[in-house]
């Protein structure tokens, strides 16, 4: 709505203004140039001028033609109109009083009076005066004889809009106006003085009209609106669909007076207002719905949403959003800027790693340049949020804000398992490959890089003997060491099983990898307590270094591999660099391990026999069998070489058991007082069914149990274990003989002899092949002995070959020797001709003995 001129101050005029819409009265005021500069809500009602097509500064001329377009002047021109105003006009701006005039105006008696204001200009008021002058002159009628009908009275009824029409007391038609002839179309005898009101009402019920029950909402309504209360009405609907309202009134005579408006119109309006209004509030409950279907749905998202506009100002966000970074509902009002959320975010912790002009501008950059983008933000309370970032056209845009920090762990975590040794925590060989272009980036740049393959000695005796427990821990232990033993930027990982690597950038010197080699093995051999056991395991080394050995990793770790394999044959405890021809030998064990697994098969394995000397009688009191395998192609091949392969790739359980049987189905055809001596490897003892093979080799056979001895070497004794005691102690119920091998050779061998009560002690020929005066072997021999002999224990000494060895362990009291001194392993058919002559190599004073 226009507002006053002059009216500065917003608020008087916004009340100035309600004001004036609310009064019962239309206003239009003009200024001197016949322009429109304010009119109110009642003046466009009562003129039915549609919503925007009346506006301030509209001229005379435009409006007379506006109100003549739209039917309220029916029969006259645009033109004559503004003549007619404009001759009011003049006629008024010399002041005197206000200019009054009725006029029928769609139905309605509209009074406007003009005056003029200086300083404000033309005031028209326009007055619905309808019922006002019905009254009046319903009044009238009422009052005055009906016989005397003033020229006034008639004016009146010809000039009314409404049609009316008048009975007497006893019912019959005193007058009705030429509006109510027209409105129901009557014929004109029933319009005749006289006519009864019954006839009347007959002919229109005929006619087909019907009444409208007081119940209809807009026709109600709109009567309510126009009509004066305390009158009888009633609602009718001809058969063209007006409807008409009708009013009555008593007369003071015993009549009369009904007045007829024709409300089609209004009813028609108002009823189509109704209808928008109740679609109106039909949109609104499905926008009502919507919105909460929207909010139900942003808000069970699983991400974080938030909407912002062009001047970076919040228009909506979600409970996710707010919760992702703890914001209060203050800061998720619509408006608050972007500004003020980050720099709560910021005030709590939630700093990007990247830092915070950092962040800024990146997302500066975004909202300036319009681009879609997803970005991941780590802050420094240790979360990742992924943030994808939508512009809309308008300049804002729509983020949403995901917390995956769990989901990044989780692929961390899973990324680091996947490149590490479950176990030590090292890194494993998907790593390494990893690091390929790292390690050989530095082999271009052409620096020494020294690969370090290790392999433990001895490792295996401990998973087997001690348990998968036991062995974890000794794997962890050395894992720890050998990150102790390497630099930040070395790379220490677990290639599987008992094997680890060392890679070395930028070694300075070649010769360093030696003393870093060293320095391994010295650290890994250190003993180690584990749940209370002493374990000691040694380490082998093979070094490949760049760029002569290999300027790939992968070349680097299998030439590393090839001198570890030569350690491991020389000797444990050592260290080797590769050298050209290494790569035979680890061909060759290879083909070593596929030719065992059919050797038994095939019948390529067969046992030599080496005789034991009792010193005590200079007799033949056993053979210990030993075992060899004819190669097809390489000939014989030494247990020491392929026992290890055997142990290692699980095939010793059925060789070990084959040479039981035959050893003591051989043993069976010997005389009573020789024994038989069949070496058990650790692995052996793995297996719970070593007592079974024994018992059934022996009955196999037909040998008493006495005659068998059982060799078994300290590695077995690494561990106490419950399991291997008990296996010893079974075998040695049956009457078997327990011997220690090779005893000397290990850690703590005198701890061990008070684990068991060993029948023998055989001690390693390395020993035996120190022997000179002088010597500490001596001293150790002599120890031995005495250490057997306090424990009940029988000592051999293996390896003899000299006359002067025989003497010396004779000289310490040893009761048994084995040597080529005396024997050669010997195939079994040659063991007859053997125990039929006497030995030789007996003391002088000893007589020779005489056999059967
Ligand atoms: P070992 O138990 O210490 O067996 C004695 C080894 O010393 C045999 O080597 C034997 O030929 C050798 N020897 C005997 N007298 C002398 C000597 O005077 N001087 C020198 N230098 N050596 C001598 P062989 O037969 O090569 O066996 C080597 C090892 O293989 C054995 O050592 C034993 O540990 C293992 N072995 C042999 N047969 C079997 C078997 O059936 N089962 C298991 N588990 N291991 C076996
Ligand atoms: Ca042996
Ligand atoms: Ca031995």
């Amino acid at each position: 709505m226009a507002q006053a001129e002059g009216s500065s101050d917003r608020t008087e005029g916004n009340a100035l203004r309600a004001a004036l819409d609310s009064a019962p009265q239309g206003y239009s005021v003009w200024d001197d140039e016949h322009r429109l500069v304010f009119f109110n809500q009642r003046y466009l009602d009562i003129y039915r001028f549609a919503p925007g097509t009346v506006r301030q500064g509209m001229t005379l001329a435009e409006l007379s033609g506006l109100t003549v377009a739209v039917g309220n002047y029916p029969g006259m021109t645009a033109d004559q109109l503004l003549a007619r105003n404009l001759e009011r006009f003049d006629a008024i701006r010399g002041g005197g009083p206000p200019l009054v005039s009725d006029k029928p105006v769609r139905g309605r008696l509209i009074r406007t009076s003009h005056s003029y204001t200086p300083g404000v200009g033309w005031v028209v008021i326009h007055d619905d005066v309808t019922d006002e002058i019905e009254h009046q002159w319903m009044a009238d009628l009422q009052e005055k004889n009906l016989t005397t009908q003033s020229r006034r009275f008639e004016a009146a009824l010809t000039n009314m809009p409404h049609g009316l029409s008048m009975y007497d007391a006893e019912g019959r038609l005193v007058i009705c106006n030429d509006r109510y002839k027209q409105m129901y179309a009557m014929p004109e005898e029933l319009c005749r003085p006289g006519t009864p009101f019954e006839d009347v009402a007959a002919v229109r019920k005929a006619s087909g009209l019907v009444d409208i029950p007081g119940s209809d909402e807009f026709v109600s309504a709109v009567i309510e609106q126009g009509t004066a209360k305390n009158e009888t009405v009633e609602a009718i609907r001809l058969p063209d669909g007006r409807i008409i309202a009708i009013r009555q009134a008593p007369m003071e005579n015993g009549g009369f007076v009904r007045i007829h408006e024709d409300i089609s119109a209004q009813v028609a309006r108002f009823e189509k207002l109704r209808r928008a209004e109740a679609e109106a509030a039909d949109q609104n409950r499905v926008l009502t719905r919507q919105n909460l279907r929207f909010d139900a749905a942003i808000n069970n998202m699983t991400q974080g949403l938030c909407m912002f506009d062009k001047s970076e100002q919040l228009v909506v966000c979600n409970q996710r959003y707010a919760q992702i970074y703890n914001l209060p509902p203050e800061l998720m009002r619509a408006g608050t800027t972007l500004g003020e959320i980050v720099a709560y975010r910021f005030a709590h912790g939630m700093v990007p790693i990247s830092g915070r002009d950092q962040y800024l501008a990146g997302r500066k950059r975004l909202v300036t340049d319009g681009i879609e983008a997803t970005d991941e933000i780590e802050l420094e309370d240790g979360r990742t949020i992924s943030i994808h970032h939508q512009p809309m056209p308008d300049g804002g845009w729509v983020a949403t804000h995901e917390d995956v920090s769990e989901q990044r762990r989780i692929e961390a975590r899973v990324r680091h398992l996947a490149r590490h040794d479950a176990l030590t925590d090292l890194p494993n060989r998907v790593y390494l490959r990893e690091e390929t272009r790292r390690i050989e980036g530095a082999i271009e740049r052409e620096e020494t890089v020294a690969v370090l393959c290790l392999d433990l000695d001895r490792f295996k005796d401990v998973n087997d003997t001690l348990g998968h427990g036991i062995g974890d821990q000794v794997l962890v232990t050395v894992a720890n060491r050998l990150r102790a033993c390497s630099r930040e930027m070395d790379v220490v990982a677990r290639l599987g099983g008992d094997e680890f690597a060392v890679l070395i950038p930028a070694l300075e010197d070649p010769r360093d990898a030696a003393t870093i080699a060293e320095r391994v093995i010295r650290s890994v051999s250190e003993p180690m307590e584990i749940d209370g056991h002493q374990v000691a395991i040694g380490t082998s080394v093979g070094i490949a270094l760049s760029p002569g050995d290999g300027s790939s990793i992968e070349t680097l770790l299998k030439n590393a591999d090839m001198a570890l394999y030569r350690s491991k044959g020389e000797g444990r405890g050592n260290f080797h660099f590769f050298e050209r021809g290494m790569d035979e030998a680890l061909q060759h064990r290879r083909l070593l391990e596929q030719g065992l697994k059919v050797a038994l098969a095939r019948g390529e394995l067969r046992l030599m026999y080496q005789p034991l000397v009792d010193l005590g009688s200079n007799r033949i009191c056993c053979f210990e069998a030993l075992l060899r395998w004819d190669h097809p192609q390489r000939g014989v091949i030494s247990p020491t070489e392929f026992i290890p392969v055997a142990e290692e790739s699980g095939l010793i359980s059925s060789i070990g058991e084959w040479v039981l049987r035959e050893a003591c189905r051989v043993a069976a055809g010997w005389p009573d007082d020789i024994r038989v001596a069949v070496n058990l490897s650790p692995a052996q003892f793995k297996s719970r069914g070593l007592v079974g093979h024994v018992t059934r080799a022996l009955a196999e056979a037909g040998l008493a149990a006495h005659r068998l001895e059982l060799e078994v070497t300290e590695s077995l004794l690494l561990a106490d274990t419950e399991q291997t005691l008990e296996t010893l102690h079974r075998l040695h119920g049956l009457g078997i003989r327990i011997s220690m091998d090779d005893f000397g050779t290990g850690y703590s061998s005198l701890s061990y002899l008070r684990a068991f009560p060993f029948d023998k002690i055989k001690i390693d020929r390395s020993f035996i092949a120190g022997l000179a005066p002088g010597d500490g072997s001596a001293a150790i021999i002599r120890a031995v002995i005495g250490l057997g002999q306090s424990l009940g224990m029988a000592t051999t000494a293996e390896g003899i070959e000299t006359e002067a060895q025989l003497k010396a362990v004779r000289e310490q009291g040893c009761n048994e020797v084995q040597g080529f001194l005396f024997s050669p392993p010997l195939p079994a058919s040659s063991i007859p001709a053997l125990l039929g002559r006497p030995m030789p190599h007996a003391p002088e004073d000893m007589p020779v003995p005489a056999r059967a």
